[in-house]
């Protein structure tokens, strides 16, 4: 809700699925090494997978979600609405900024009233921010592929998103 001293937020109270939601606008990571993807391939219209938070994170299919209870069909049809309008949004966000969002990580749970809300951060640690110019990283993948300075990247990510 708000920042309210050095290193503490107050925040709400959420009931957390066991569920990792990644919308994914252009082919990387996993998807490149699982499928027949190239690094980049512009995803259209975006994926949208769900992982399950337990041991390597394995990939769900709707059928899994439901028969392991992880969400009702209601409860997944929402997440998969919310996970398209955070998409929508923060691209549209970084893009202004010269940044392309080209996948990221978040989860979600419901609130006291039932409301199911972004229950996570949404960081360089959690998705992958691309210079628009040269597609140059800015995220966990220079820590990945040692393709240079972890923290001077990050800053330069925050400094691009505090200019717009
Ligand atoms: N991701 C994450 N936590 C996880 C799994 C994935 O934050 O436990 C993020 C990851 O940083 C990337 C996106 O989700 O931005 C897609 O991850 P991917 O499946 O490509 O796995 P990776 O190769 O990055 O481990």
């Amino acid at each position: 809700i708000k920042k309210i001293g050095p290193g503490q937020f107050l925040v709400k109270k959420l009931s957390m699925f066991r569920l990792e939601i990644v919308p994914r606008n252009f082919a990387a990571g996993s998807l490149v090494k699982n499928y027949p993807y190239n690094l980049g391939d512009r995803l259209t219209p975006p994926l949208i997978h769900f992982h399950l938070k337990l041991g390597h994170d394995p990939i769900l299919t709707d059928g899994l979600i439901a028969n392991l209870g992880l969400a009702s069909n209601e409860e997944l049809s929402a997440m998969k609405q919310l996970a398209q309008k955070v998409n929508i949004v923060l691209s549209a966000f970084l893009k202004k900024r010269g940044i392309i969002l080209a996948d990221f990580k978040f989860e979600t749970g419901n609130d006291s009233e039932g409301k199911l809300t972004v229950g996570d951060e949404i960081s360089s640690d959690s998705g992958r921010f691309w210079d628009e110019k040269n597609l140059i990283s800015h995220d966990k993948d220079i820590f990945r592929c040692q393709t240079g300075d972890v923290k001077k990247a990050y800053k330069k990510l925050l400094s691009k998103i505090k200019s717009g």
